[in-house]
């Protein structure tokens, strides 16, 4: 059976790559949007909303099945905030868009600490939510999420991952998510947590077949 073609909607490699790995059992064949494709707005307050969006947007846009991921940090102390706002958090406060991802993330997880500063209250959790259509009115979306719990340190560590890896940690093994490598990032992440759910979804609704190797658009 040919693989299954269908087109991944975010333009963010740190979740590109870690998507080609957590779905390489299934027969997909990944195709990506057009970059000057203008984003999908996200405009709502939840994380299934915006993904359901940016699904059904990829969707009639490429042609295809679509699948989106919104996801994001949500901090105890901050009433639950960057939440979906958390790749445009720093946004406003230092006047305007960085030049670069590497620049917003690196301007975000400065906010990060200024806001928590003096505070013994560090709990967070990432949030992580996937949807698939198969079509832009798809009465039946695919939905599967994903958690994972730690605390935002006081200071970044770690070189590996992306976006607020560097300040997440996991207590219990007193290292953030940046200072672990991909392989065991995808063990237990959100977003691994959200695709074993997902890998399951499409094997049971879309009759996706398994497959051993990775075929990547
Ligand atoms: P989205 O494209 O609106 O889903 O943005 C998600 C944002 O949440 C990213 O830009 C990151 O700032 C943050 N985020 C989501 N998942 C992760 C992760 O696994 N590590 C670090 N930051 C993440």
């Amino acid at each position: 059976m040919d693989p299954l073609q269908i087109v991944l909607a975010t333009g963010n490699p740190g979740k590109r790559a870690e998507f080609a790995s957590l779905f390489a059992g299934l027969s997909l064949h990944w195709l990506h949007p057009d970059p000057a494709l203008p984003a999908p707005e996200e405009p709502h307050p939840t994380f299934v909303e915006n993904a359901l969006a940016k699904a059904r947007h990829a969707s009639r846009h490429g042609g295809r099945p679509a699948l989106a991921d919104d996801s994001g940090l949500c901090v105890h102390a901050l009433g639950g905030a960057p939440g979906v706002r958390s790749a445009r958090f720093a946004l406003g406060a230092s006047g305007g868009p960085a030049a670069t991802r590497d620049a917003q993330d690196a301007a975000n997880n400065r906010l990060l600490l200024q806001r928590l500063q003096g505070l013994g209250e560090r709990r967070a959790h990432f949030v992580c939510v996937l949807v698939a259509v198969r079509d832009p009115e798809d009465p039946e979306p695919l939905v599967a999420h994903g958690w994972l719990h730690g605390e935002v340190a006081q200071e970044p560590a770690g070189q590996a991952g992306f976006g607020y890896d560097p300040l997440f940690l996991l207590p219990r093994q007193g290292r953030t998510l940046a200072q672990l490598d991909a392989q065991a990032k995808n063990r237990f992440s959100h977003r691994a947590r959200a695709c074993s759910q997902m890998v399951q979804l499409l094997q049971a609704f879309w009759g996706v077949a398994p497959q051993a190797n990775r075929t990547q658009g």
